[in-house]
C-alpha cells in the first residue's frame, strides 16, 4: 500500500514536471517569431509549430506527404535545396541548413534542422527551424553594394575601380595592348558648391555621373572617386571607346546646361588628364596618379581642356612636390632673405624707391626663384605666413633706412591674392607700418591683374580701403593678362607697371611700340604714374623716357640687391647719412 502510494506520488510529480516543461516549451514556441516543423519518423507524423502562418499561411501540413506542398512556396531555384532539407536527413547523419527565398512575400528564410538518432543510427525525430533573415540579408546586400559602388552616383567606387582596372592592366600586359585612364574633374566645383549649397552640388555630381555611366561597357569602367572627381578606365581604347571619342562626347554634353530639380541651370567645364599603360606607368595606382597629375596641368593651363601624359609634366610635378615640402620647412624656420631693386625717375635718374623681392636659399644651398616657389606657396597656403614675414621684414628694413638716410623714397611690396582675401590683411598692414613708424604714403602694394579675375569686387574694395588710408596701389605686370585698357579707368590704383615683355620688344617691334605708347598715353590721362619693368639697355631707357614713361626699373639701372648694397646706394643718392 505504502509502495503504491509512493508510486502514484512519483507519477503525479513526474506529470506535473512534464506539464510544466510542456508549458514552458509551448510558451517559447508561441512567442518565437520562427516557425518549426517537427517530424517523427517512427510513427510517420509531422507537426507545425509556432509562427508557421507567417511563413506559409496557405500550407496546412498534417502528414508527411503534405510536405511537398512547400515546393510551390519558394522561388524555383530553392526547390531542390528545400527538398534536400526536408528529406535527406533521413539518411544523412549530420543536420543541415540553408537559405531559401519565399515566392510571394520575397522573404529570405534561413532553415536549420536538427535530428535525433537511435542506437543503430537511424533518424527518429527531426526539427526544422524557419527564421526570417530578410532584414539582415538586405543589409548585407547593401553593405556589399557600398563596398563596390558609390552611393551618390551608382558608379564604381574608387576601391573597386582600382581592382577592376588592375585586371585591365594585367590583360594589357599579357596581350601586349594598352589600358588608358581618363581622370575627369569638374572645374571650380568648390566655388559652385559653396555658392549653390551641397545639395545642388550633389545633384550636379549625380547628373554628370549618370551621363558618364553611358560610356560603361565590358572594356570601359566608369567610377566616381569623390566630390567632383571621376575616373574612366579603358581597355585597348579604340572607336567608340577611344579617349578622343569620349572626350568629344563629354565636351558636347557640357555645352548645354545641367538642369537641377530646383530649375537652376548650370554650365560646367571639366579638365581631363590622360595616362596610358605601359607608357606612363607600370602599375595601376601609378597610372591613376599620372592621369591625376596631368589633369592638374590641364587646370593650371586654364581648365576646360584635356591633357595627355608626358614625362616633363611628371618631372615638373615631382620637383614642385619636393619644393613644396622644403618650402613648409623654410617658412617654419624663416629661411628667406629680402632683396631690393631700385626704381628711378626717368627724367633725372633720381631714386623713386625700391621693390622688395623675396629670396630663398634652400637647405641644399640652391637659390630657388620666387617665380617658382611663390605659385607653390600660393597653392599650399604657406604664402600667408611667408607674405606676412616679407611685409614685416621689408618695412622694418625700410624704417631703419628712413632713420639713417634723408631719402624720400617709396617701398613697393608684392602681395598675392590670397593675402588680399584674408580678413585681417588690412589691419595687419596698418599695424606693421604703425609699429615701425612708416607713413602710409611711403608704402606701395603691387598686385597683378590676374588676381582680380574672379575676386574683382572683393579685392577692388580692399584696394580702395587701403588707398583711403594713404597706401599706394600699383598694378603689376600690366599687359600680360586679360588686361583691357577700358577696365583700367574704374580701378582704384596709383601706379601702372608696364610688363617687361613690352620693354623687351618695344625698340625692335613697331606693333609693340604702338601698344606701349597707347598704354602710357591712357595711363597719363587717367592720372596713373607709369613704371617700366625689366629695362636692360640704354636704348630702351631713352625710348621709354621719350614717350613719357615716368619711372624705370631694371638691370640697366640696378639689379635686385641685398640690404647692405641698397644702403650704399642710399648714401650716394641721398647725400649721406642723417646726422
Ligand atoms: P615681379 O613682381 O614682376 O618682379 C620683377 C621680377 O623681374 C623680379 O624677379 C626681378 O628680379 C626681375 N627683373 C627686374 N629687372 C629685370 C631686368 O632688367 N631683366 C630681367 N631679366 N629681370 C628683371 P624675381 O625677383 O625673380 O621675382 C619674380 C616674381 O616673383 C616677381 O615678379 C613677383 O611676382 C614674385 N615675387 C617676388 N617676391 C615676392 C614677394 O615677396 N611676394 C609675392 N607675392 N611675390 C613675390
Ligand atoms: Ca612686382
Ligand atoms: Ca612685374
Amino acid at each position: 500500500m505504502e509502495e503504491l502510494r509512493y508510486k502514484v506520488d512519483l507519477l503525479n510529480a513526474m506529470n506535473q514536471r512534464l506539464s510544466a516543461d510542456e508549458k514552458m516549451y509551448r510558451l517559447i514556441c508561441d512567442t518565437s517569431s520562427n516557425a518549426f516543423l517537427y517530424a517523427n519518423f517512427r510513427n510517420n507524423t509531422v507537426r507545425t509549430l509556432a509562427n508557421w502562418c507567417f511563413f506559409f499561411p496557405e500550407v496546412d501540413i498534417r502528414e508527411m506527404k503534405d510536405l511537398a506542398k512547400l515546393y510551390s512556396q519558394v522561388e524555383d531555384k530553392y526547390v531542390l535545396p528545400l527538398r534536400d532539407l526536408l528529406f535527406l536527413e533521413k539518411t544523412e547523419l549530420n543536420a543541415g541548413s540553408g537559405i531559401i527565398r519565399l515566392k510571394d512575400n520575397r522573404t529570405w528564410v534561413e532553415c536549420e534542422s536538427a535530428i535525433l538518432y537511435d542506437e543503430e543510427g537511424h533518424a527518429t525525430d527531426k526539427v526544422i527551424r524557419f527564421k526570417d533573415i530578410s532584414k539582415f540579408k538586405n543589409q548585407n546586400d547593401e553593405l556589399t553594394y557600398i563596398a563596390y559602388y558609390d552611393v551618390l552616383t551608382g558608379l564604381y567606387n574608387r576601391n573597386y575601380f582600382v581592382r577592376l582596372l588592375a585586371d585591365f592592366v594585367r590583360r594589357a600586359e599579357n596581350e601586349g595592348t594598352i589600358t588608358t585612364v581618363m581622370f575627369v574633374d569638374i572645374d571650380d566645383f568648390r566655388k559652385l558648391n559653396d555658392s549653390l549649397g551641397i545639395v545642388a552640388g550633389d545633384e550636379l555630381v549625380q547628373q554628370f555621373g549618370r551621363f558618364l555611366s553611358d560610356f560603361q561597357e565590358e572594356n570601359v569602367l566608369v567610377s566616381h572617386f569623390n566630390a567632383d572627381i571621376y575616373c574612366i578606365g579603358i581597355y585597348a581604347p579604340e572607336g567608340d571607346r577611344s579617349v578622343r571619342h569620349i572626350y568629344e562626347k563629354i565636351h558636347e554634353r557640357i555645352k548645354s546646361p545641367f538642369v537641377l530639380t530646383t530649375g537652376q541651370e548650370l554650365i560646367i567645364s571639366v579638365s581631363v588628364g590622360v595616362a596610358e599603360y605601359p607608357e606612363a606607368a607600370k602599375t595601376t595606382l601609378e597610372l591613376i596618379n599620372c592621369a591625376e597629375i596631368v589633369m592638374f596641368k590641364a587646370k593650371n593651363l586654364g581648365k576646360n581642356a584635356i591633357q595627355y601624359f608626358d614625362a616633363p609634366i611628371l618631372k615638373e610635378f615631382l620637383q614642385n612636390a619636393t619644393i613644396e615640402n622644403k618650402l613648409k620647412e623654410a617658412v617654419f624656420s624663416q629661411n628667406f632673405t629680402m632683396n631690393f631693386q631700385p626704381q628711378y625717375h626717368a627724367k633725372d635718374k633720381s631714386l623713386r624707391g625700391m621693390e622688395a623681392l623675396v629670396r630663398w636659399r634652400d637647405s641644399d644651398g640652391k637659390m630657388i626663384s620666387p617665380a617658382v616657389f611663390i605659385p607653390i606657396a600660393e597653392k599650399n597656403g604657406t604664402i600667408v605666413p611667408l607674405g606676412t614675414w616679407v611685409i614685416e621684414e621689408s618695412i622694418k628694413t625700410f624704417a631703419e633706412w628712413k632713420k639713417k638716410y634723408a631719402c624720400d623714397v617709396i617701398l613697393s611690396l608684392n602681395i598675392s591674392a590670397i593675402q588680399y582675401m584674408r580678413e585681417e590683411f588690412i589691419d595687419e598692414v596698418l599695424g606693421i607700418i604703425e609699429k615701425y613708424s612708416v607713413s602710409a604714403s611711403e608704402l606701395e602694394l603691387e598686385i597683378t591683374e590676374s588676381v582680380l579675375i574672379g575676386n574683382f569686387k572683393e579685392i577692388t574694395e580692399k584696394m580702395s580701403t587701403l588707398r583711403a588710408h594713404g597706401i599706394r596701389i600699383s598694378m603689376d605686370d600690366f599687359g600680360t593678362g586679360y588686361s583691357s585698357l577700358s577696365y583700367l579707368k574704374g580701378l582704384p590704383i596709383d601706379t601702372l607697371k608696364i610688363d617687361k615683355s613690352f620693354v623687351d620688344t618695344s625698340v625692335s617691334d613697331e606693333n609693340t611700340r604702338v601698344i606701349t605708347e597707347s598704354i602710357i598715353f591712357m595711363a597719363k590721362r587717367l592720372g596713373f604714374e607709369t613704371v617700366a619693368e625689366g629695362v636692360e639697355t640704354n636704348e630702351q631707357f631713352e625710348y621709354l623716357k621719350s614717350i613719357g614713361c615716368d619711372c624705370i626699373q631694371g638691370y640697366f639701372l640696378g639689379k635686385p640687391m641685398p640690404k647692405s648694397e641698397i644702403e650704399g646706394l642710399l648714401e650716394r643718392q641721398c647725400g649721406g647719412r642723417k646726422q
